[in-house]
């Protein structure tokens, strides 16, 4: 049985920000999320589809990180995902300047059979059609997880629906639950959400963290403040890595659980927007990681004496 399914695009990006630009570099929601789960001792692959433009240095990229590529199409005739992004100055909020889906218009995506039998499937930011196919094709999911955005809640609302009515958690961001459910206050939009399918919700708040709601309780985890944030493009992503990736190396799916695979994904995240793209990621080690991870504790821990 193998860890982690990944579905979600494989790109190029072409990212603005005020300090900087880039020209199209490595990017999609199932890259980050791979690089991000790659750092824990697991077996994980990525269904996803890009054209004859993406270079193989990309695709060596990803498999030195252990990532299994057999689900990655490739269509020889066809043009690779392609999404432009400007940042506002606070850095925390954007606009999508293009969105060309080009070989993601016509993808069926095909599960490898190793991959049928997965604990857990993160269905990664791309169309909900090809999130629900990728659900008909595996078996014996202890935990499916579905990140989404606003392009597909705005283009295709039912069929998203369809997909969050089968799912175990959902990975959202604060705008995001908003335009989904009509709803401004976060815990009524998380009760309506849950009230759609999943047990779990998480609803991100970019450098303001993230808010994980299961049943009656709540659980909040910062996300670190940083000196300098470079380029915030894939940090919900590589959150949704460390997340999954937490989960499927656990093999644990209770709400404590969830709350450590919460601050894990927090933490890649915040190494995630230090550099451009997925540059940081691809230097990043266990000190690193354990270091921050020290730092979280030290952040959130305090102790109230209720007799004082
Ligand atoms: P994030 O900053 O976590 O929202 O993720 C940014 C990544 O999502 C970029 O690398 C893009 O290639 C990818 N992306 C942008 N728009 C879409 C879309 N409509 N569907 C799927 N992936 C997208």
């Amino acid at each position: 049985m193998k860890d982690l399914l990944i579905v979600g695009t494989v790109a190029f990006d072409a990212i603005e920000t005020p300090f900087s630009k880039t020209d199209k570099i490595l990017g999609g929601a199932a890259t980050y999320i791979g690089l991000a789960a790659s750092n824990f001792p697991i077996k994980s692959g990525i269904v996803s589809v890009v054209g004859n433009d993406f270079p193989q240095e990309y695709i060596d990229l990803l498999k030195n990180k252990n990532i299994d590529l057999k689900g990655l199409e490739l269509v020889e005739d066809g043009k690779t995902f392609f999404w432009s992004g400007r940042y506002h100055n606070d850095m925390n909020s954007r606009d999508t300047l293009d969105t060309q889906l080009n070989v993601l218009a016509d993808f069926e995506p095909k599960v490898p059979k190793k991959f049928r039998d997965v604990k857990v499937v993160m269905l990664g930011n791309l169309h909900p059609a090809v999130q629900l196919s990728v659900l008909e094709q595996v078996e014996n999911t202890n935990l499916v997880v579905l990140d989404t955005m606003n392009f597909w809640i705005e283009s295709t609302p039912d069929l998203l629906k369809e997909v969050i009515s089968k799912v175990d958690v959902i990975t959202i961001n604060d705008e995001e639950a908003r335009e989904l459910t009509g709803e401004y206050s976060l815990v009524k939009a998380a009760r309506k959400i849950n009230e759609m399918g999943p047990d779990y919700i998480v609803i991100k708040k970019g450098e303001h963290g993230a808010l994980l709601f299961y049943k009656d309780e709540m659980f909040f985890a910062p996300a670190l403040p940083l000196e300098e944030v470079f380029d915030p493009t894939g940090a919900g992503d590589t959150f949704a890595g460390g997340f999954t990736g937490y989960l499927a190396y656990k093999n644990d799916y209770s709400f404590k659980a969830m709350k450590n695979a919460i601050i894990y994904g927090s933490n890649l995240a915040s190494f995630s927007v230090e550099k451009f793209g997925t540059e940081r990621m691809l230097s990043l080690d266990k000190n690193d990681i354990n270091n921050r991870l020290d730092l979280f504790n030290s952040l959130t821990q305090f102790e109230i004496n209720l007799t004082d």
